[in-house]
């Protein structure tokens, strides 16, 4: 038996019992981490509003065999203006179920969680067009997790691809596919899109929240990321619809 705290983001919950919460939660250091928030969904409980989705606090959790139990949580943000637009709040609640199948328990993923609140915040508290918002994410993401695509060769003969260049992508090898190498499976891409993903890559999110929005590959690359989660995201069905 003992006590830890964790900083950490409600990504998911499941309603148990009458009153209880099964949370999924995402802590930089520890990865996910499930915990019980007993009685939280009593008007009066103390983690009320820790047990929500999005909610991010410090969270103090009682450890028994493999069970883990919240004690308290201190709030520090919950996100609460993503509740009045019903787009953001459906891109927000995707970004969580995505964060949600690439960590894992118990493995550290500090710059996966810098990104998501990042994007949360800019999502929430700026009026940014959520298009690239959530492109720039899943490019980070997949840079973060270690399955950036590549973006200056061709991914089938190494060719050097250049500025400009009609390119296509192999969403299964991860890259660009020069004209000599494509094949009816490869997914066209623009050479403006090209750019844009190569420039937010070197500029990191303050380039990419700030970019047109239509530049922005964001099928292409939400096919890329969604081929590599061990399960489908549920709340892709709720995203808006182009
Ligand atoms: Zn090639």
């Amino acid at each position: 038996m003992k006590q830890t705290e964790h900083t950490a983001i409600v990504l998911r919950y499941a309603n148990y019992r009458d009153n209880d919460r099964m949370l999924t939660l995402f802590s930089p250091t520890k990865g996910r981490i499930e915990a019980l928030a007993r009685g939280c969904r009593k008007p009066r409980s103390p983690i009320l509003n820790a047990s929500e989705l999005f909610a991010l606090g410090d969270f103090e959790l009682y450890e028994r065999g493999n069970h883990l139990t919240v004690i308290s949580a201190n709030l520090m943000e919950t996100f609460y203006p993503l509740r009045a637009d019903f787009d953001r709040l459906a891109v927000g609640t995707y970004l969580l179920g995505v964060v949600e199948n690439v960590i894992q328990p118990g493995i550290p993923a500090q710059e996966t969680f810098m990104l998501l609140l990042h994007t949360l915040s800019r999502l929430t508290f700026s009026e940014q067009p959520w298009r690239p918002l959530l492109t720039g994410f899943l490019l980070h993401l997949s840079q973060s997790e270690g399955f950036v695509p590549r973006l200056h060769h061709c991914v089938h003969c190494q060719r050097r691809i250049a500025d400009g260049e009609s390119t296509w992508f192999d969403l299964t090898e991860g890259g660009l596919v020069c004209r000599d190498c494509r094949l009816p499976v490869h997914v066209p891409i623009s050479a403006a899109q090209v750019n844009w993903l190569r420039t937010m890559l070197t500029t990191g999110s303050a380039g990419w929240v700030d970019s047109p929005e239509m530049m922005a590959p964001y099928r292409l690359m939400r096919q890329y990321i969604e081929l590599r989660l061990d399960k489908p995201v549920r709340s892709a069905a709720m995203l808006p619809k182009e």
